[in-house]
């Protein structure tokens, strides 16, 4: 039997592991942080991901190796991982896990992002302002997600308080784009060069979390588009598995926000609303296997659930509503469920969306 070793252990982890059984794969994770939520579905380690005993006795129990996560010590694992298979290659972590090293590669492919400053101290953040203007946005470089280690600049105070909070932090700052909204393309490539693309997804933010995605979101052009975006990238670094790009768009141009090489929050509808999900398909990808058709199931909608969940009855009581609860103790800004709903038709599915709203609680 084969054994998937995934370096990680939380949402994204439970949910390829409950993807895999069904292929008669078993799952094996490591996390450096105890309890996480992939504990209920899989053998899970407590391993501090730069120890090298540990994570030598990980990997040989293993025979390919994936990650839930970009934020992992590559250049440490390129020492552990020789021999053992494992997608996507560590380069391309490496370069999701830097914006700067991102924005370069995308610069590289002629694919638009946001206009950028690298800023290392505060005179930087001053050219870069006088540069890029306001409103602009301040990142750190490495360690941002769910709308940590960002903040919108307005003025020169904005831009004191966060140079503080980030503690002098390598950052970028980004051009403020004023978008007509944001998308994101999930693909997953195989180890011959097949490629399939999820349908668009039209997402949206609150405070740089995603509350809400819908799919398929059907913009011709702007598909194209991400399409050719998506195609560039995995070529380019001979990527196995499943990546995403998310995208602002402004009419029908598309600026890239970043990219994720891994399953993404906002492909969690695929789960019941595709033919093979994003996690079914980036299992088969890493373990040789056919791709699956990613064509959507009629509509789909998904809301995340930060640090607080709908009534789990109510939800049921939906027809096409599918409840998943990541079991994870609740805390301001963390995500710790989502729910799909999914309809034969755009109005059937607005009409379910209208009825989940209700019983969001405040
Ligand atoms: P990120 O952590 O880069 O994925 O950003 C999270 C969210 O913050 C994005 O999905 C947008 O809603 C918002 N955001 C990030 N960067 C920008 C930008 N340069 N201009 C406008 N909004 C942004």
């Amino acid at each position: 039997m084969t054994t998937i070793g995934i370096l990680g252990g939380g949402q994204l982890a439970r949910m390829l592991a409950l993807a895999a059984y069904p292929l008669g794969f078993k799952i094996k994770c490591c996390d450096p942080v105890k309890n996480t939520c992939a504990y209920d579905v899989a053998d899970v380690s407590l391993i501090a991901w730069d120890n090298s005993q540990q994570i030598k006795s990980f990997i040989d129990s293993v025979d390919v190796i994936t990650f839930e996560t970009e934020n992992v010590p590559v250049d440490f694992l390129k020492t552990v991982l020789v021999g053992k298979p494992h997608f996507p290659s560590l380069d391309a972590l490496k370069i999701a896990q830097d914006r700067l090293f991102e924005k370069q590669l995308f610069a590289e492919l002629n694919i638009k992002t946001a206009p950028y400053f690298v800023v290392n101290d505060e005179k930087d953040l001053k050219q870069g302002i006088e540069k890029i203007g306001f409103p602009c946005v301040l990142k750190t470089r490495r360690f941002g997600y769910d709308g940590k280690g960002q903040a919108i600049l307005r003025h020169a105070e904005d831009a004191k308080n966060s140079w503080s909070d980030f503690m002098g932090k390598a950052c970028l700052l980004e051009g403020f784009v004023a978008f007509d909204g944001e998308c994101s393309l999930i693909a997953a490539r195989d180890r011959q060069n097949h490629i399939v693309f999820y349908p668009l997804a039209h997402n949206r933010h609150e405070q740089g979390i995603l509350i809400e995605s819908r799919a398929p979101w059907d913009h011709g052009v702007l598909n194209i588009k991400a399409q050719a975006c998506m195609t560039g990238l995995l070529q380019k670094l001979d990527y196995v598995g499943v990546c995403t790009i998310e995208f602002f768009y402004c009419g029908d141009e598309l600026i890239v926000n970043e990219m994720a090489p891994r399953v993404h929050n906002s492909g969690h509808w695929s789960i019941e609303g595709a033919l093979t999900s994003q996690f079914a398909n980036h299992i088969r990808a890493i373990t040789d296997l056919p791709l699956g058709d990613t064509a959507p199931i009629g509509h789909s909608y998904m809301y995340n659930g930060i640090s607080k969940m709908p009534d789990k009855k109510q939800i049921l009581n939906i027809s096409g509503a599918y409840y998943h609860d990541y079991a994870k103790v609740p805390r301001p800004g963390r995500k710790i469920g989502h729910i799909t709903l999914n309809a034969s038709t755009g109005s059937q599915l607005e009409e379910k969306i209208a009825a989940l709203l209700l019983h969001i609680p405040d």
